[in-house]
């Protein structure tokens, strides 16, 4: 079956260093919400760079469809595996090229669908160069750039979202439309999000607790609960 295992992963940034993750073992079904919650430090960001291959493990293996990840291609896995940080940086230039960083071909439908998914149509059709407004130029709050990059990221179709959901400067319209889109995108794919506190993730079809690199508690939101 289609799914991300983490098979006994411990991690660390240098030789020598404390581990940042920890045995860690996990099973990501490739339909669904699956939230890493922790305090800061815990290791969240760190499955997130084990899974994009920005660091390697120690010990134990990381199996995407069954296939080692250090043997998919990195092309294949940037295809399949995006990224959308809490501060993702735009490009300079226009929205379109923002829209298009990673998807050139990309046709105008895939576009619009992303900002429809991220409830900017609205606030692009406004503005004087639509797509071709420079970025440079437009006011854009930080709710609109995050949204921008989260529609980005959704041009490509990604397999599996992985979304940094720190939602503490969020705007409420922006919480609701990135809500929206790990609620649908659940529905045909994996989101891998990671947060704080469990009260943000209430809706996750599963929910990773870790504490220190390891992880310390696994469930759904009722059952950790019930737990503590
Ligand atoms: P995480 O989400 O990784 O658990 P936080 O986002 O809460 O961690 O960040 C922990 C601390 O580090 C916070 O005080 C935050 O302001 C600071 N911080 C986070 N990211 C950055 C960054 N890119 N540059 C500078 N400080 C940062
Ligand atoms: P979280 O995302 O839960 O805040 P991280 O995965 O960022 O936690 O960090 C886990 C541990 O790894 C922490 O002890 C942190 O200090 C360490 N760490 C994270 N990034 C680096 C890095 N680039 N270099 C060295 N240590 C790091």
């Amino acid at each position: 079956t289609s799914t991300l295992v983490f098979d006994n992963v411990t991690a660390r940034y240098a030789p020598g260093a404390a581990p940042a993750v920890q045995d860690v073992s996990l099973e990501i079904p490739r339909v669904g919400h699956t939230a890493i919650v922790g305090p800061s430090g815990a290791g969240k960001t760190t499955i997130f760079s084990l899974l994009l291959r920005f660091l390697n493990p120690d010990a134990g293996r990381l199996v995407l469809d069954g296939t080692p990840l250090q043997d998919w291609s990195l092309e294949d896995l940037r295809r399949r595996v995006v990224y959308v940080e809490q501060d993702t940086p735009l490009v300079p230039g226009t929205l379109r090229e923002n829209l298009l960083y990673t998807h050139d071909s990309a046709g105008e439908e895939a576009i619009w669908e992303a900002l429809r998914a991220v409830r900017l149509e609205g606030r692009v059709r406004e503005l004087p160069d639509g797509l071709d407004t420079s970025l440079s130029t437009a006011v854009i709050s930080g709710g609109e750039r995050q949204r921008i990059a989260l529609a980005r990221a959704l041009v490509g179709d990604p397999e599996i979202l992985l979304l940094d959901e720190a939602t503490a400067q969020l705007d409420g319209l922006t919480e609701a439309a990135v809500h929206e889109v790990i609620d649908r995108l659940a529905r045909s794919g994996a989101v891998l999000t990671i947060a704080h506190r469990l009260s943000t993730v209430i809706d996750a079809d599963q929910i990773i607790v870790l504490e220190a690199g390891r992880v310390r508690a696994r469930g759904n939101h009722q059952t950790l609960l019930a737990e503590d």
